[in-house]
């Protein structure tokens, strides 16, 4: 019997940064999803800390505009002390909406990192220049992860 030995591995010794952080995000997804809200979960990193944590809310405050990324900026910019978000990084479960994407281009973010694509309302399916032209993006961090949570919701509301 072959037993791998995670030691000898080279990438083991550098966890990959993403993932942990889309982990926190995937925590916050999970308690959307207890509390009957579409699971989406979203974390502010700057520094190497959490600044901000949403999770979407709209059923809980009748709000359509209750989405996860939302209530990140909104306590991040509250733990700055300022509006913009420039050297801070959103990790969030799911592909941002256009209205998400056009507020972080407010927030003039540096990175976005989200997990599995949005077909029908992620934004690079209406428009891709929605986001500040000083925005990078990765995206398929801990994809599957993040899609199984979107699919087992829905599948039963139906
Ligand atoms: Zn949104």
């Amino acid at each position: 019997m072959k037993i791998y030995n995670f030691e000898d591995d080279p990438l083991a010794a550098v966890p990959n940064i993403d993932e942990q952080y889309m982990q926190e995000a995937l925590k916050l997804a999970k308690r959307a999803l207890a509390e009957d809200e579409i699971p989406i979960g979203a974390i502010v990193v700057a520094n190497g800390k959490i600044i901000g944590k949403g999770y979407n809310l709209t059923e809980k405050l009748n709000d359509v505009t209750a989405h996860a990324e939302m209530q990140a900026f909104t306590a991040a910019a509250n733990f700055l002390g300022g509006k913009y978000l420039k050297d801070c990084t959103l990790y969030v479960t799911i592909e941002p909406c256009v209205m998400c994407a056009g507020a972080s281009y407010w927030t003039q973010i540096s990175k976005i990192v989200y997990g599995a694509k949005e077909p029908k309302r992620g934004y690079s399916t209406i428009h891709d220049k929605i986001l500040h032209p000083k925005t990078t993006v990765i995206s398929g961090v801990l994809e599957e992860q993040c899609k199984e949570l979107m699919t087992s919701f829905f599948k039963n509301k139906r």
